[in-house]
């Protein structure tokens, strides 16, 4: 027998309460865009159902939409302020870059997979951050040295190391990094905060990422 479904809409509710804010997600204004930003839209249409689930789902091309807790907690790491430029890089879904954008900020996504690109880039069309976000195909994991320096760069995919080219793109104002750095298998979350020529490097914790492949990151 099948029991009543709860709707998206409570799910998505739910997914706020226990897997955000009980785990530490404090930032009222991430939280908020968390509750705002329809992540149904984002995954195929098979997995609607499970969008708030407690996990990555898969998207095309083997590539994944993160966990909503890990978008959520990059997110606070990245401490955006409404008008920042953002360099994304791993557009996905566009889901992240979603909500970036419902934060005020201008994002400028690479993503190496031309169809996953003008998949995002139609969706976020037709959700309405369009104008926000900048979607273009190629392999990010060199940055975009013309629209250095940086206030914030987010890497959603795997890296072996943090690229060289990153470091040098972040504005040295207080410049924020957020990127998963390890092995294939497993990485940790790494904040990067550059002042002046230091960068102080933090650990997060563990997290799990589909590769970078490129320049800056893994063969592919
Ligand atoms: N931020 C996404 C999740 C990204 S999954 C979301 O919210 O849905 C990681 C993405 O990075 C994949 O789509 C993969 O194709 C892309 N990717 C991997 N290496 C890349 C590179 N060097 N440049 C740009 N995109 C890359």
């Amino acid at each position: 027998m099948n029991g009543p479904r709860p709707s998206l809409d409570q799910a998505r509710a739910d997914m706020i309460e226990y897997q955000l804010r009980l785990r530490g997600i404090a930032d009222p204004r991430v939280l908020q865009a968390m509750a705002e930003v329809p992540r149904e839209e984002f995954v195929p249409d098979w997995a609607r159902r499970y969008a708030y689930a407690d996990e990555a789902l898969p998207i095309a091309h083997g590539q994944t939409i993160s966990q909503p807790y890990i978008v959520a907690r990059m997110t606070e790491l990245l401490a955006v302020r409404p008008g920042d430029r953002v360099l994304e890089i791993g557009t996905g879904s566009g889901y992240q870059a979603a909500i970036l954008a419902h934060l005020g900020c201008s994002v400028v996504s690479y993503e190496r997979q031309a169809e996953l690109a003008a998949e995002a880039r139609e969706r976020l069309e037709r959700l309405g951050y369009g104008r926000f976000v900048e979607i273009r195909v190629g392999d990010g994991s060199l940055g975009d040295p013309e629209g250095a320096p940086w206030p914030r760069i987010i890497v959603t995919a795997a890296a072996p190391r943090i690229p060289e080219a990153l470091r040098e793109q972040l504005d040295p104002d207080g410049g924020r990094l957020v990127i998963p750095v390890g092995p294939r298998t497993h990485q940790e979350l790494m904040l990067v905060v550059r002042r002046g020529d230091e960068w102080q490097e933090t650990s997060d914790g563990p997290c799990v990422f589909v590769p970078l492949i490129g320049e800056g990151g893994f063969p592919g």
